[in-house]
């Protein structure tokens, strides 16, 4: 098939003729060179009007609690964005504070003609992108380079359940899932230099530095292809079965290459699909890349809500009420929670792995979200927690991946109702024994333990 334009990936926020001396690419979502469409757009808009292009990133001082772990990897995978940038001949820009503020400035600086950015479904990037388009009036671009069916049009509701979505997606895949696009060289370049010390930024951070960088992933879109690569050529084969083990590594890895965007789902995508792993293999990883993936920012998008028990489906609000004075076995504390401190040998070790690694395993994150509900006074504090935990220790914590997860788990969110029990009401249950008959669980804990 041939590849898909950038053009196809976008819609336009404002329209009017663009009159300045630049194009500026706004770099929020997707922090990535190649394979990026919102770049490439940037740049086409930037050889059809003859302007060079400026790209530039603004760093939020504090952004929905992220620590030092999520800021350092994001930070080294920018310097990575600046330097692959500059050899382009196009501009790039640090700016720290808040976009409302800064961005504005920026536009009126360099006076950009016309603005290209990423798309988010999350609340407080929408309301940036608002406050920025409000502030400066030039005609602007959106490209969803993080979906490979662009969210707007892959349906214009909130879904439902992946069931509902599957067969719109299925629709358009053809449509969208292309070899992903070569950079075009800008044919003006950016001859104002590279404005912006990342280092220097980092060092400024007064973020928490409490919760530790981690060594497992190695940031930046080269450090993703690579990991990527790796996963294909070796873990591919078996992953429909592997997955679910949290004693295997049988996942990919690539969330959080995915969720600073340093990986191109659509590069991902392409690259399993022409692999010559079995089918089976290929189906199942497609499936949570594509479908749960661009499901949760569908959700995330109808759903402003979706970090409160308000995004529930109503049978599960309904429910969930019922049982809402159920007697709880056991209650703990958040900082009982948050320090492993549980009767549950699988919980804490989950949390510890979380905690250390950054990253617990998909099968426990649900038991995990679960078990929340269970010990908490309701499904609003253990919403709480849960997000807060998740976003404060997971590397690719903050995604709407995590807040559909956690909504998933706690309130049925895209699942069924299910025969009623004390305090999940309908929600689905997890229990300990359900998990020792999916793994070995002593030895996941016996792991967890030693870290
Ligand atoms: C309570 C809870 C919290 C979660 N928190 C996060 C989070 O903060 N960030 C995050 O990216 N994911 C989150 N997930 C979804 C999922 O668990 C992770 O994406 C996955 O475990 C990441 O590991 P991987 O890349 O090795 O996954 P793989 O199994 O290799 O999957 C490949 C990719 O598919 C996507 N994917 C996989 N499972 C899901 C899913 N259930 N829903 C949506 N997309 C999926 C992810 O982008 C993932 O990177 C959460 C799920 C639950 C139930």
């Amino acid at each position: 098939m041939t590849p898909v334009s950038a053009e196809a990936r976008s819609r336009a926020l404002r329209q009017g003729p663009a009159k300045g001396r630049c194009v500026l690419h706004w770099m929020s979502r997707d922090q990535r060179v190649l394979d990026n469409p919102s770049l490439e757009l940037a740049v086409a808009k930037g050889r059809e009007l003859g302007l060079p292009v400026l790209s530039c990133f603004c760093l939020s001082p504090q952004f929905l609690g992220a620590t030092i772990r999520q800021y350092g990897f994001m930070l080294r995978g920018l310097e990575e964005v600046r330097s692959s940038l500059e050899g382009r001949g196009i501009g790039f820009q640090l700016l720290t504070g808040s976009p409302e503020r800064e961005l504005p400035g920026l536009i009126s600086d360099v006076e950009a003609a016309l603005l290209v950015t990423d798309f988010d479904p999350l609340r407080l990037k929408l309301t940036w992108k608002e406050a920025v388009l409000k502030a400066a009036r030039i005609p602007a671009y959106e490209v969803d380079a993080h979906n490979i069916v662009p969210c707007w049009q892959a349906s214009p509701k909130r879904e439902y359940s992946a069931a509902t979505f599957r067969p719109k997606l299925r629709r358009l895949l053809p449509s969208f899932l292309s070899r992903p696009n070569p950079l075009p060289s800008p044919s003006i370049p950016w001859r104002d230099g590279i404005t912006g010390d990342i280092q220097a930024a980092r060092r400024a951070l007064k973020v928490d530095r409490g919760v530790e960088e981690v060594s497992w992933a190695r940031p930046g879109e080269r450090a993703a292809l690579t990991a990527l690569r790796d996963f294909v050529a070796r873990r591919l084969p078996g992953y429909a079965e592997a997955r679910n083990d949290p004693l295997r590594d049988g996942q990919s890895g690539l969330s959080p290459y995915l969720h600073f965007g340093q990986l191109s789902p659509q590069r991902a995508a392409w690259e399993v699909r022409s692999s010559s792993a079995p089918q089976e293999d290929k189906e199942a990883f497609l499936e949570e890349l594509i479908v749960r993936r661009e499901l949760s920012d569908n959700f995330c998008l109808h759903a402003p809500d979706y970090d409160t028990p308000g995004c529930f489906p109503e049978w599960a609000k309904a429910s969930l009420d019922q049982h809402r004075f159920d007697r709880r076995e056991h209650a703990y504390a958040e900082a009982e929670l948050e320090a492993g401190r549980t009767h549950d040998p699988l919980w804490n070790a989950a949390q510890r792995e979380m905690v250390l690694r950054g990253k617990m395993h998909g099968y426990l994150r649900m038991y995990w979200a679960k078990k929340t509900l269970e010990w908490c006074s309701g499904p609003e504090e253990a919403m709480r927690i849960a997000v807060r935990l998740n976003d404060r220790y997971e590397l690719d914590g903050r995604d709407p991946n995590g807040y559909t997860g956690i909504a998933w788990s706690i309130g049925g969110v895209h699942d069924r109702a299910w025969p009623s029990r004390p305090i999940f009401g309908k929600v689905r249950y997890m229990s300990l024994s359900g998990a020792r008959s999916k793994f070995d669980v002593d030895a996941y804990v016996r792991r967890a333990e030693a870290l």
